[in-house]
């Protein structure tokens, strides 16, 4: 009955009395075995000649998945045993078994291969591979979540494995046009599942959008699972078979496994990514980096540490950053930073620092403590910057900003700063301090006559021997030009400032030598002493340059100490000015004109412009008093343009009023000179007032021809070149020297009054001015005496055929409308005495 269970079909042949040969045939042609093709005749064949002498050989199967193995064996009398046994039981629990080998060994290949991966597609890649090789999907595909959540779509990943690519190629598009939002379609199952999932047919999931074409391409059943980063769905692979098959659990259990695994994988592969960048980005930093343990030991250092420092990473490491100390800062600074790193917090500052090769560098660092995830510090991170060239050239720029680049003294700036604390410290001593303003004598002659070059090295060598001469806690500085000052603190007194400062003026005056010249310079100290003369720096400095210019007045190489008229007359000097400023813009300032007459034929030709000032409550100040006032505060180059201008409309005014001739002369300042438009100035007043060039004179003085030589003469061609005529003033007082009238461009000479006062009883004077006119009149210039006052004097003049005279004895200077009056009715005419007659010139009585 078992035999007629098994062969169902042909059960009813097995009646005793049927041979062999006839029911293998019958039983093979009513199905009982499973389909045996083409080999069908050549089986039997083989069945027959075999029969009766199997012995457990190969197992067959029969119809519906039946298996059984075949023993059969001759008995003594000639018949067969056939023994039939059913292993269908047994051969699927084999199967299964192979199965669920072949399916660990798909994992732990996956698990292999996806570590091995450079990044996370190729792993996944590997994975979809695997997976299709050991399943037999004929197609596996990824799917990933948007990288940014505003879409919450999934979106293909172009990772596939197609068995027959052409096959499948229509799918494939499908797919890669495809977005799956949660919940849709396979994938999106997945995605909000996070597990895996199996479509058993195709043809019938409503929920699969992509049926159509997946049916087309004969595909039938599908698998999905995803991967999982933690909670996280990272991607989604999906799987589909050719044909409808089994829902196959032993897979998806290890799918489920896969979806995990492969989940550590692409985790893993992300941070080791992310450290790679990392370790990358420190590796190739452009600055040093340090990693130490809590207790300060290093143990990394990267390139740039090494290539910076010297020392290579095994030198450094083990070692505390102690290595690089210079030794040059502060064991304060490395105390703070200890504290502030172990107490939580960053620290930032710069260190000078020691490389291995003992050469320092200046490194901006900034020190971090490292945290686990427990909150704790592990480690100190330390990042630092080689700012060396900064720092140096932060230093250079102080040290400019500081110290005179020439002297290599402290300039004026650092003079006040130090000299600050100097007195700070003074005042909490109440030791007096000396402050002394040292200025070279007629330093300008060795610039001008030797070269600036030699003026730069006398000056190197004068601060030079100033240096020498200073005890611990002196000072001196440059404050510009062959301008010194010095402090002196704790000074004994001023007896000792005294000795001092003989000592210091002693020194300066030892002969220098320039290319190979020996030079001999004086200088002049003035001084100030605290708390005395001032409280403050500026103060005493004010007051010891009064002193020197006090001392520079008196005579060369000398010194003097402030005092406090100086002060005052400073004040006063500050006051006037102002006054004068507000004068020459309200208006207050008139001109008087003080006539010049000629000899020769007794009658005026000119007037001298001579500009006064009645202060509203001081009353007249004399233009002795205020211009020199008005050149040092540079108000004369207005106030001369003023003068000029208003002598230049009262004299066209004269000539329009028909007093022909008239000429009017003007002084100018050599500060004037100094303004860059001088010469531009004196044509437009010329224009604005509609004088002739030929009706003025302007009146210079022998320091205008005697400093800036050269340029000073240019100036004074172009002023004669425009028709105006230059007198030299003043002529007698200063460096006079006869000789060098031949060679200068004026027109006429000025003889000062003084010369005058000494005429008649001084014959040295007298054969002076007798020279001069003499010169005068041989080089065509016209010459002029100043300050006559009485008969006796303009006798001697007219003895000495002098051109011109000008003086009260004819008449102080007037306002503008007698000079008119004058004219009409010449008073003086009658005092004027017959004069001699000059050398070849016929002379014609008035
Ligand atoms: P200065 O150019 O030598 O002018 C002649 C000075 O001698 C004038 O003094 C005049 O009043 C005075 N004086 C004329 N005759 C006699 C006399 O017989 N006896 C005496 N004792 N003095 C006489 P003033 O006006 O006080 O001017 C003094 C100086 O001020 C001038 O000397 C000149 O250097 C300057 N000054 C005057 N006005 C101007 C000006 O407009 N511009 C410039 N740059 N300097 C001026
Ligand atoms: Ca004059
Ligand atoms: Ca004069």
């Amino acid at each position: 009955s078992r035999f007629r269970e098994m062969y169902q079909p042909a059960a009813d042949l097995l009646n005793p009395g049927i041979g062999f040969e006839e029911l293998l045939r019958k039983t093979v042609a009513r199905g009982c075995y499973a389909d045996l093709g083409h080999r069908e005749q050549a089986w039997i064949a083989a069945r027959l000649q075999d029969f009766g002498k199997l012995r457990g050989l190969p197992e067959q199967q029969l119809r519906d998945g039946v298996w059984v193995s075949i023993a059969e064996s001759r008995t003594q009398d000639g018949g067969t045993v056939c023994v039939h046994r059913d292993i269908s039981a047994q051969r699927k629990a084999e199967e299964e078994l192979m199965r669920r080998a072949a399916l660990v060994q798909m994992l732990r290949e996956i698990a292999l291969e996806t570590n091995e991966a450079d990044n996370i597609p190729e792993a996944i890649q590997t994975c979809i591979d695997k997976v299709c090789a050991y399943t037999g999907f004929v197609i596996g595909h990824a799917w990933l979540p948007p990288e940014r959540d505003e879409t919450r779509e999934l979106v293909p990943a172009r990772l596939w494995y197609l068995r027959e690519p052409q096959r499948y190629l229509a799918f494939r598009e499908a797919t890669e046009a495809s977005r799956f939002a949660p919940g849709v379609g396979l994938p999106g199952r997945v995605w909000v599942s996070r597990e895996p999932h199996w479509i058993d047919d195709l043809a019938e999931d409503v929920n699969f959008p992509r049926r159509e074409v997946a049916v087309a391409a004969g595909l039938g059943s599908a698998c999905a699972f995803p991967v999982l980063e933690r909670d996280r769905v990272v991607a989604v692979l999906e799987f589909y078979s050719a044909g409808v098959i089994e829902r196959d659990t032993p897979l998806l259990n290890a799918v489920a496994h896969l979806a995990s695994q492969l989940g550590r994988v692409t985790e893993r592969k992300r941070a080791v990514m992310a450290l790679n960048k990392l370790r990358q980005a420190v590796e190739q930093s452009p600055a040093m980096i340090m990693i130490t343990d809590r207790q300060g030991a290093i143990e990394y250092v990267n390139p740039e540490f090494s290539a910076s420092t010297g020392y290579r990473p095994d030198e450094a490491i083990g070692r505390t950053p102690a290595l690089l100390k210079s030794g040059q800062m502060e064991p304060e600074v490395y105390r703070v930073l200890w504290e502030t790193i172990t107490s939580g917090h960053d620290w930032r500052g710069e260190f000078l620092n020691l490389r291995k090769d003992g050469s320092t560098y200046w490194a901006a660092t900034t020190v971090s403590p490292i945290r686990d995830q427990g909150g704790n510090v592990t480690h100190f991170l330390g990042i630092a910057e080689d700012v060396t060239e900064r720092k140096r050239s932060e230093e250079r720029i102080e040290h400019l900003a500081h110290f005179d680049p020439l002297t290599d003294l402290p300039n004026r700036a650092l003079f006040q700063a130090q000299s600050r604390q100097i007195l700070a410290a003074a005042r909490r001593s109440g030791r007096p301090v000396a402050l002394l303003m040292l200025d070279l004598d007629d330093f300008k002659d060795v610039n001008d006559s030797l070269g600036h070059a030699a003026g730069d090295r006398l000056l190197e060598q004068v601060a030079g021997r100033l240096k020498d001469c200073l005890r611990e806690g002196d000072m001196v500085a440059r404050l510009g030009g062959d301008e010194f000052a010095l402090v002196l603190p704790e000074v004994e007194g001023p007896e000792a400032v005294d000795t001092a400062v003989r000592r210091l003026l002693e020194k300066v005056a030892e002969p220098y030598t320039l290319d190979e010249l020996d030079l001999f310079v004086n200088a002049s100290v003035g001084i100030a002493l605290y708390p005395g003369d001032g409280e403050d720096a500026e103060t005493l400095l004010k007051h010891a340059d009064l002193a020197l210019y006090r001392a520079k007045n008196r005579g060369r190489g000398t010194f003097n100490f402030f005092k406090p008229a100086m002060d005052q007359e400073v004040q006063q000097r500050k006051s006037l000015e102002n006054d004068l400023r507000s004068a020459l813009a309200r208006g207050d300032l008139h001109l008087v004109y003080q006539p010049q007459v000629e000899l020769e034929n007794r009658r005026m030709t000119g007037v001298e412009a001579l500009v006064r000032w009645h202060h509203p409550e001081r009353g007249p100040i004399s233009p002795a008093q205020f211009i020199p006032i008005a050149e040092r505060s540079g108000l004369i180059v207005q106030l001369g343009e003023w003068v000029l201008e208003e002598a230049c409309r009262q004299a066209r005014a004269w000539r329009d009023a028909g007093m022909v001739e008239l000429v009017v002369a003007v002084n100018l300042s050599p500060v004037q000179f100094k303004h860059p438009d001088l010469v531009g100035m004196v044509e437009r007043v010329l224009r604005r007032s509609g004088l002739e060039a030929e009706l003025l004179n302007l009146e210079i003085t022998e320091g205008v021809v005697m400093q800036d030589t050269a340029a000073n003469l240019k100036l004074i061609e172009a002023l004669r070149a425009m028709g105006i005529r230059i007198a030299l003033d003043d002529f007698g007082t200063g460096y006079s020297s006869l000789s060098y009238l031949t060679s200068l461009p004026v027109d006429k000479i000025k003889i000062d009054r003084s010369f005058v006062t000494a005429l008649a009883e001084d014959p040295v004077r007298r054969s002076i001015v007798r020279s001069i006119v003499e010169l005068g009149g041989a080089l065509g210039k016209r010459v002029n005496v100043e300050g006559v006052e009485t008969a006796e004097q303009l006798a001697v003049l007219v003895g000495h055929s002098v051109d011109e005279v000008q003086g009260y004895y004819f008449s102080p200077p007037v306002a503008a409308k007698e000079i008119q009056h004058m004219v009409a009715r010449p008073a003086w005419q009658e005092q004027l005495p017959e004069q001699a007659p000059r050398s070849g010139a016929t002379r014609q009585a008035g």
